[in-house]
């Protein structure tokens, strides 16, 4: 049984890990949850030739698919905000773009059923829309990830991917750039270092690239996908490396795939410094957060985790590597 709590040195914060080893309180789905056959979907406003809720009509795309999002979060220009004199409520405006990946025109391909190298082409893409977005007056961040399944809220199949380029920097991003800048030894070749020498949690040893369930995971099955050596944006990254982090992706999406026979949504995140320079030690790297801890039984972000900020982990990292290796894939 494991009750401890571990330091997760990137947040500068702590997670209690409450894992009771070898119990597991689920059972194995007995059928696989079909996804979608078809390749295209009539409805889908991702899909190649179809309609977009804004009028716009997608092209007959063939490999990566990139527009403005018709629903954004924020907005460029930012609508100017009211500010209200002498009093407790503080707002500042929501600048930025919000963008839509589209991974494939194939509607019932996910981002584990890309090829290593239609994923390096990802890479690419979000390469050079790191440093385009980057480039624009104002952008302080570029932040790339994907939520992917319903139980992350996601209600188009079709495989896809967001990108916010805002004008300020989120809470997490700074706080892990503030953790980079002020680590006295070079923070994530460190911890490198130390999940290589201790092993139980690695998943992927690349030539360029490592995967593992970090030490302080703050869910059952959360993987970092790190470059062994340091960049502060992904653009930084030669082709050698683009090509071993579409390898470690490609494997760990393969392997939560693989693992029930039933959908498994996550969190993906491109982790990459603030673009104001200011941070040349950012580490660049990939964190997944998967929402389950077992078979269709989602973890939630209850009290102690919305309201208290702390995150209880009801899984032991070490078993849920280990967990993570046992599974088959070709
Ligand atoms: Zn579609």
């Amino acid at each position: 049984m494991a009750w401890e709590r571990r330091w997760n040195p990137l947040q500068e914060d702590w997670v209690t890990i409450t894992g009771h080893r070898n119990s597991r309180p689920w059972s194995l789905p007995q059928k696989s949850i079909l996804r979608s056959s078809q390749e295209h979907d009539p409805l889908c406003a991702l899909c190649p030739g179809n309609k977009r809720i804004s009028g716009e009509r997608n092209p007959e795309y063939q490999s990566i698919f990139i527009f403005d999002n018709d629903h954004p979060a924020f907005a460029l220009p930012a609508p100017s905000n009211r500010v209200i004199e002498n009093s407790p409520f503080v707002s500042a405006p929501a600048g930025g773009l919000c963008r839509v990946v589209c991974y494939s025109p194939a509607h019932n391909k996910s981002l584990a059923d890309l090829s290593i190298d239609e994923t390096k082409r990802l890479i690419d893409v979000w390469a050079q829309q790191t440093s385009e977005l980057m480039s624009l007056e104002k952008i302080e961040q570029v932040l790339i990830f994907e939520n992917s399944g319903e139980l992350v809220g996601v209600s188009n199949t079709h495989p896809h991917g967001q990108i916010y380029a805002t004008q300020f920097v989120m809470e997490s991003i700074k706080k892990e750039a503030r953790a980079f800048e002020n680590s006295p030894l070079p923070l994530m070749e460190n911890l490198l270092k130390a999940e290589l020498a201790d092993g139980s949690r690695m998943l992927y040893e690349g030539a360029d690239v490592l995967a593992f369930v970090p030490y302080f995971a703050k869910f059952p099955y959360e993987v970092f996908i790190v470059p062994r050596n340091q960049h502060q944006f992904l653009p930084g990254l030669s082709v050698a490396e683009r090509q071993d982090l579409a390898a470690a992706l490609n494997e760990i999406l393969r392997r939560y795939a693989a693992m029930w026979n039933c959908p498994f949504p996550y969190m993906l995140l491109v982790h990459q410094s603030p673009c104001d320079m200011s941070y040349p030690s950012f580490h660049t790297h990939i964190q997944i957060h998967p929402i389950l801890r077992g078979p269709n039984l989602p973890k939630y972000l209850a009290s102690v985790e919305t309201g208290a900020n702390h995150f209880l982990n009801d899984g032991s990292p070490e078993e849920k590597a280990a967990e993570l290796r046992e599974v088959k894939i070709d």
